[in-house]
């Protein structure tokens, strides 16, 4: 099986050149899977792993917009359909000057295993573009947000593909892409997720992803007879995930000492309370500002810079108990998985997209610690989009109390699926591969129910 997996590795590269997350994230899958293909030559016999990695349909597109200033400017669009076998292709849109082909690629094939797991009946897709939103004014983002959706209208829909927020992307510019969307359609149904409370947007869907991460490693510590009381929990970025995960965190008794933007971090001592993060949402939705001015209101936190040159990110050097990898991809390294066990971490939940490069999760996972992939633990975002859909589709909205016990549930279940998953295939305790071979299972089932296609 090994010089199977060998193999399909160096085509996945020579296919697709100068898309190294998009490598990872399939090396990371593709080891999990072969356990499974020693039980079930079925899948093999039926190409499904080769299928599951190649997009269904990518869009790329022009983005021309015109800037405050008179002057044309241009970005590229993207829209990855990456796998429709269990539902309409489903994901985020990011907005981010790194944003490539590779990225989204691996973002969208995470994404299939991640809705699988969640139990709703959604594909998984992803797209995005490389525009910056950062220093643009709302008119500019507005400009941006039409010259996408007026291409990206023809691609999806309510039952095709549904789009939602990711990095870049909040409550403003779904309401721009929604507002073009309905325009262009003269129609106005659940073609987006994360819309306004007042117009078909679902009660929990912002603090979804950060209380999701949260609930996951709850029960994680479950397993250990442990709760979050009293913990000391690293949160790295500043954004929608990583406030939500401070709230909750704060709600259960945790006590959170980090935040961080693409600029640097603060470490605050004393503890991130509850003023403290009303102060950091304030400074971030409404303002647009930087995490380093946290210390210039509260001065007796330490502001840390971004050094490029450093071969660690000293985040994740503090005594701790718990981390939060909420900002971006490959933010914790080998070097900064062997910190955070060395300061005494045990439990890892991820809210952002693969944040440990593939040999820090080595790392993890020969330490035993608590580890849960971000497939499995950000699943909460994704989740209740699904929930936002069920909600569209029945012209009905839930209470906040109706939406949070399901996101719990569905969170319960995600984590009992990895641990009996795990069981099955005898890797107790391994999250990576009980969230990899339950995401799998069903895609791959109801691939081959539905033929050759
Ligand atoms: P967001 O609101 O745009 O916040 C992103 C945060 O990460 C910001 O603090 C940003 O800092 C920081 N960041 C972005 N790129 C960075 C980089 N290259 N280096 C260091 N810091 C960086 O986005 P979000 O929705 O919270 O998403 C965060 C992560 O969660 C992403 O991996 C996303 O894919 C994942 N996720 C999100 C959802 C969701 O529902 N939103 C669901 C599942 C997973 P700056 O402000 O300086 O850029």
């Amino acid at each position: 099986m090994q010089d199977y997996v060998q193999e399909l590795m160096s085509q996945v590269k020579a296919k697709n050149p100068s898309e190294p997350e998009f490598h990872q994230a399939v090396e990371e899958v593709v080891e999990s899977l072969a356990l499974v293909l020693e039980k079930h030559p079925e899948y093999r016999a039926t190409k499904i792993l080769e299928r599951i990695i190649e997009p269904e349909r990518v869009v790329l597109f022009r983005v021309p917009w015109v800037d405050d200033q008179g002057d044309v400017q241009l970005n590229r669009g993207f829209r990855i359909e990456m796998n429709s076998a269990i539902g309409p292709y489903k994901g985020g849109l990011r907005f981010h000057p790194s944003v490539n082909l590779g990225i989204l690629k691996f973002l969208a094939f995470e994404q299939v295993f991640k809705n699988s797991l969640t139990t709703l009946p959604m594909g998984g897709g992803k797209g995005g573009s490389d525009f910056d939103p950062k220093g643009k004014s709302d008119n500019e983002v507005m400009r941006f947000c039409q010259s996408f959706m007026s291409e990206l209208y023809r691609h999806i829909g309510p039952n095709t593909d549904i789009p939602a927020g990711d990095i870049g992307v909040g409550a403003r510019e779904i309401g721009f892409l929604f507002g073009q969307y309905k325009k262009l359609r003269n129609e106005f149904t659940g073609v987006l997720t994360g819309k306004g409370l007042n117009w078909g947007g679902s009660l929990i869907r912002p603090e979804a992803t950060g209380y999701g991460a949260v609930y996951f490693a709850a029960e994680m510590l479950n397993t250990r007879r442990e709760t979050l009381e009293g913990k000391v929990c690293l949160v790295s970025g500043s954004g929608n995930v990583s406030q939500f995960t401070a709230e909750k965190l704060l709600e259960l008794g945790a006590k959170v000492v980090t935040l961080s933007d693409s600029s640097g971090y603060i470490y605050d001592d004393s503890g991130i309370n509850r003023e403290k993060l009303n102060f950091v949402m304030e400074l971030k939705n409404l303002r647009r500002g930087r995490i380093k001015e946290y210390t210039e209101k509260y001065p007796s936190a330490v502001y840390t810079p971004v050094d490029p040159s450093f071969d660690h990110n000293p985040l994740w050097d503090h005594k701790a108990d718990c981390a939060f990898p909420s900002a971006t991809q490959n933010e914790i390294n080998p070097q900064d998985a062997q910190n955070l066990i060395n300061n005494g971490v045990y439990v890892v939940s991820e809210g952002a997209n693969m944040p440990t490069h593939i040999d820090g999760v080595r790392i993890f996972l020969d330490k035993k610690i608590l580890y849960g992939p971000g497939k499995a633990a950000n699943a909460g975002g994704v989740a209740v989009s699904g929930l936002e859909m069920a909600q569209n589709s029945m012209r009905m909205p839930w209470t906040r109390e109706e939406v949070d016990k399901r996101l719990q549930t569905i969170m319960k279940n995600i984590h009992k699926t990895c641990v009996e998953v795990a069981e099955r295939f005898d890797r107790a305790g391994n999250y990576v591969d009980g969230a990899n071979i339950g995401g799998f299972l069903k895609v791959a089932d109801a691939m081959i129910d539905q033929g050759v296609v």
